[in-house]
């Protein structure tokens, strides 16, 4: 009874000590760290040990009554002694299932508990990574170590602090009891218990490995899944035909998930089977010693009785912590996985001392707008293992230490003044993208200084820095959700009217308002329902709602119809107003109205100037024009005569 009663206890709550653990695979320090995160709830812990050693005293004391119900009640004839000791066990039995609640109220709060501060932590520990970090991990990998890592992780609290106290204390309490009872039975009793905790150990080593295999092949799987089922991804394996091939890798790694969790049940029984059998002998042990003991008088018969009943829950503990070495086990991998995504530490972070960029400017009355300055940047992206996880990106991410070829921007250096259009242009490749992503941190220079009204700004607080910029990517980012909440990301709480003005100076408010639901309507997954120019000038009015005084906008080079080409183009007029503004642009009435122009090629400025300067100087950007600003404007096309060259 008290050894079935153990046994599902075991695996509704789990726990062990952390001894194989530190001699695996798991990294030194790892219980050390959870103690913390149990100990944040002092009450729930305090209550969850009190009613451990309140059970332990119970299961401990039970057997004794026993022992007295027969000899001093049964033996004797004594009918009321034998009712009260009855009376007795009943309550006994009441206050251990009472002790259980409470065990298992507590462990279910402290570990739940646990669950939601360690999600929310590596949540924002997440958003906080640098975008190099994004760039190489697998989206799927990721949410697999917020989902099924966290919940593990929640076993080891638990268990590892108040399972590890009630094993010792039962076993501690059972052995106490039966050497006061006999210590001729006990030893007997004691002799197999290094048979049984020899394969655990092995055994739960191995078990850690198995673990640590399956949680890598489970996120491969939710990696495969996440890429496969967005849109972009079903869409690429429909138009190349691949579903087929898709399933088939799919089942392979479904296969190496079953064969992993198979080996971890059929390691888990083992250590019940051994558990089984070495307690079935130790029983007979206990008889046979026992036995003897009573027929030559030198034992009671409700001592033994008592002592096979204590047996029977010194056994229990110890099968228990068979158990809980293998759960205890899977939940430190998880503790693990998840430390370290905590221990990740980003490339582009804040400075203790950072400055907030709004109190500097209105400190020194700086006008509307900042200016903005490269002073000598040269810039590589960071290398693949710096700031992410190999476990979360692709192998084939990870890349060796590139050359000095390997800048993407080399010794930069301009100024774009405050409230004016600065304009990017170059080939593709050439590192506009990289140049804009510099500004609001995305990366940080390796070499030389960005700044914004003359602070460098590394030294800025990076939400005012932040604040201070508006960027409209080419691929306008929108999430699943309503027209209204994608537009109050960037301003909560704006009004209706606000909305609507924003949406009409980016002139996308006559097709919202056709919309089934206006601006409550769902965009699909990437905000896929909208053309790319609705998108672009939904991202518009989401700027516009900022009204940041720095703008920077990657111009579409999709083609758009002239009528939505003139939209765009009337809309971009208003959000660029008066804002200085980095524009990598495609089309000349964008290049036209710039106050100087940058052309990048391979990651330095090979000229700078007006529209007129730069044809006149006839170079690159004089070519880039003939072959593509032109061409990408129907009516200068028609103006701009062909080179007679
Ligand atoms: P386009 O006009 O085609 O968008 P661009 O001038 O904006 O090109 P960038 O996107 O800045 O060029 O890229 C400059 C160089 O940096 C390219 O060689 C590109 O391969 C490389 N690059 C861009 N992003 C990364 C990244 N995350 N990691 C490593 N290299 C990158």
């Amino acid at each position: 009874m008290a050894r079935i009663k153990g046994s599902a206890r075991h695996r509704a709550q789990a726990g062990s000590d952390d001894a194989p653990a530190t001699g695996g695979r798991i990294r030194k320090g790892t219980v050390r760290r959870i103690v913390p995160y149990a100990l944040s709830y002092p009450w729930s812990m305090a209550l969850l040990l009190l009613s451990t050693v309140v059970d332990a005293v119970v299961t401990a004391s039970g057997p004794l009554v026993l022992k007295k119900v027969i000899d001093d009640g049964i033996l004797p004839g004594r009918t009321a002694t034998v009712v009260w000791l009855c009376l007795a066990v009943t309550g006994l039995a009441l206050v251990e299932g009472c002790a259980m609640y409470v065990q298992a109220w507590c462990s279910g709060r402290i570990g739940e508990g646990v669950v939601y501060d360690l999600r929310n932590k590596v949540f924002a520990h997440i958003q906080r990574q640098s975008m190099a970090f994004f760039t190489r991990t697998q989206t799927g990998a990721l949410v697999s170590r917020l989902n099924t890592d966290v919940v593990g992780a929640r076993q080891a609290v638990a268990g590892l602090l108040s399972q590890s106290l009630s094993v010792v204390l039962s076993i501690g309490l059972v052995l106490a009891a039966m050497f006061y009872l006999s210590w001729q039975v006990t030893l007997a009793a004691l002799v197999m218990i290094p048979f049984f905790l020899l394969p655990v150990r092995l055994i739960a080593r191995r078990l850690q490995r198995i673990t640590r295999r399956r949680m890598e092949l489970d996120a491969d799987m939710s990696t495969l899944m996440s890429e496969r089922f967005n849109v972009a991804g079903a869409m690429l394996t429909k138009l190349y035909g691949r579903a087929e091939n898709e399933s088939g890798m799919f089942a392979r790694k479904a296969a190496q998930v079953r064969e992993t969790a198979v080996s971890a049940v059929v390691h888990g029984r083992i250590l019940g089977v051994i558990g089984t059998v070495l307690t079935a002998i130790t029983a007979a042990l206990v008889y046979g010693v026992g036995g003897v003991l009573t027929i030559h008088g030198s034992l009671e018969l409700g001592t033994l009785v008592a002592l096979v009943a204590l047996l029977m829950r010194l056994y229990s503990p110890i099968d228990q912590l068979s158990g809980m070495q293998a759960s205890a086990m899977m939940a430190l991998v998880s503790f693990d996985r998840v430390f370290e995504i905590l221990d990740l530490r980003p490339n582009v972070s804040e400075r203790s001392d950072a400055r907030d960029l709004a109190e500097l400017r209105s400190a020194r009355n700086t006008g509307d707008a900042p200016s903005v300055t490269f002073e000598r940047v040269s810039f590589r992206y960071p290398n693949g293992d710096q700031d992410s996880l190999a476990s979360l990106g692709h192998p084939a991410a990870r890349r060796p230490e590139r050359s000095e070829e390997a800048w993407t921007l080399r010794d930069l250096s301009f100024d774009a003044p405050a409230g004016r259009l600065t304009a990017l242009v170059g080939p593709s490749g050439a590192g506009k993208t990289t140049i804009t992503q510099l500004l609001p941190r995305l990366y940080d220079p390796t070499e030389g200084a960005v700044r914004i009204d003359g602070h460098d700004v590394r030294e800025l607080t990076l939400q005012s820095l932040r604040d201070t910029i508006g960027v409209v990517t080419q691929d306008a980012h929108l999430f699943h959700d309503t027209l209204r909440a994608n537009l109050e990301y960037a301003r909560p709480g704006a009004s209706e009217q606000e909305l609507i003005e924003a949406c009409e100076a980016a002139l996308i408010w006559d097709t919202v308002r056709a919309l089934p639901d206006g601006l409550d309507t769902v965009v699909g997954d990437r905000g896929y329902r909208l053309s790319g120019g609705e998108k672009q000038r939904i991202a518009l009015a989401r700027l516009l709602l900022k009204a940041p005084p720095v703008v920077i906008l990657d111009e579409a080079t999709a083609h758009l119809d002239s009528e939505a080409e003139a939209a765009i183009q009337r809309a971009l007029r208003t959000a660029l107003a008066g804002r200085t503004s980095l524009v990598i642009a495609h089309r000349l009435s964008t290049i036209r109205e710039a106050h100087q122009i940058l052309v990048v090629e391979a990651g330095r400025i090979s000229e700078r100037g007006t529209h007129e300067e730069l044809l006149a100087a006839g170079g690159l950007y004089a070519d880039l024009y003939k072959t593509q600003f032109a061409k990408h404007d129907p009516l200068e096309k028609a103006v701009f005569s062909p080179d007679p060259r």
